[in-house]
């Protein structure tokens, strides 16, 4: 069965790093990949673009293409959303086809901060993303946790549900929404590091230029 991967973020705004390396671990995985936008991220500041504003930009970002698809139920919840609680909800769904949990190297450095993030093996597998230009320096607690799931072998990732650790390698690319959001702000316009299809409709990257325009 194919795996079924999941890519969390705030999408604040999607760019073509999160589209590049999620596009190569779908390939990797030979999985679905799901673009999930947070609602209220727990241990981030709110995002810039409402959450409105972000489903619309992944969907004039995803337009074109079946195998990234775009899934909003943590944005349907009232609250706080947490990751365990939505995998909960895909194992019930999905059954024992394989979940992959897709983090950048600098996100699964901060797992220890996640609500109940050991019990994420229990319902999914977590495939680590290479990222450069960030911190990946992951603490030795974790490194403990995760030594006996490592796996390289994809097979392995296919056949269980859950349970498992891989590093996908992908094409590095050091692009950031934060940095996106800072050209934006001063009226720069980051034409190739952003979706050709958010600069379609002017009111999509209308939320970054404001401070410019104010
Ligand atoms: P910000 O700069 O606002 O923190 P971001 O660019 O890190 O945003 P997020 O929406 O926070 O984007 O990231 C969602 C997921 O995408 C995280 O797992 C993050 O590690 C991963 N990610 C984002 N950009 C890249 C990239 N260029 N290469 C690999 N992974 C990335």
């Amino acid at each position: 069965m194919k795996p079924l991967a999941i890519f969390g973020g705030t999408f604040d705004p999607i760019h073509i790093g999160h589209l590049s390396v999620a596009w190569e671990a779908a390939e990797l995985l030979d999985a679905e990949v799901r673009l999930m936008p947070a609602s209220v991220p727990p241990h981030r500041l709110p995002p810039t673009a409402s959450a409105e504003q972000r489903v619309a930009m992944l969907r004039a970002a995803l337009r074109g293409q079946s195998r990234l698809t775009l899934d909003t139920r943590e944005l349907d919840r009232s609250g706080p959303s947490y990751t365990i609680d939505t995998l909960h909800e895909l194992r019930k769904e999905f059954g024992d086809r394989p979940l992959v949990l897709l983090l950048g190297a600098d996100a699964f450095a901060g797992l220890r901060s996640w609500q109940r993030w050991r019990e994420l093996f229990d319902v999914t597998h977590i495939g680590v993303i290479n990222r450069p230009g960030v911190d990946t320096c992951i603490s030795v607690e974790l490194e403990r946790a995760v030594a006996p799931r490592r796996t390289e072998d994809l097979a392995v990732i296919r056949r269980q549900p859950a349970g498992r650790m891989i590093e996908l390698v992908v094409t590095p690319l050091e692009v950031s929404a934060t940095r996106i959001r800072e050209l934006l702000a001063v009226g720069r316009d980051p034409r190739y590091l952003l979706p050709a299809g958010l600069f379609d409709d002017p009111a999509l990257l209308a939320p970054y230029r404001e401070s410019f325009a104010h």
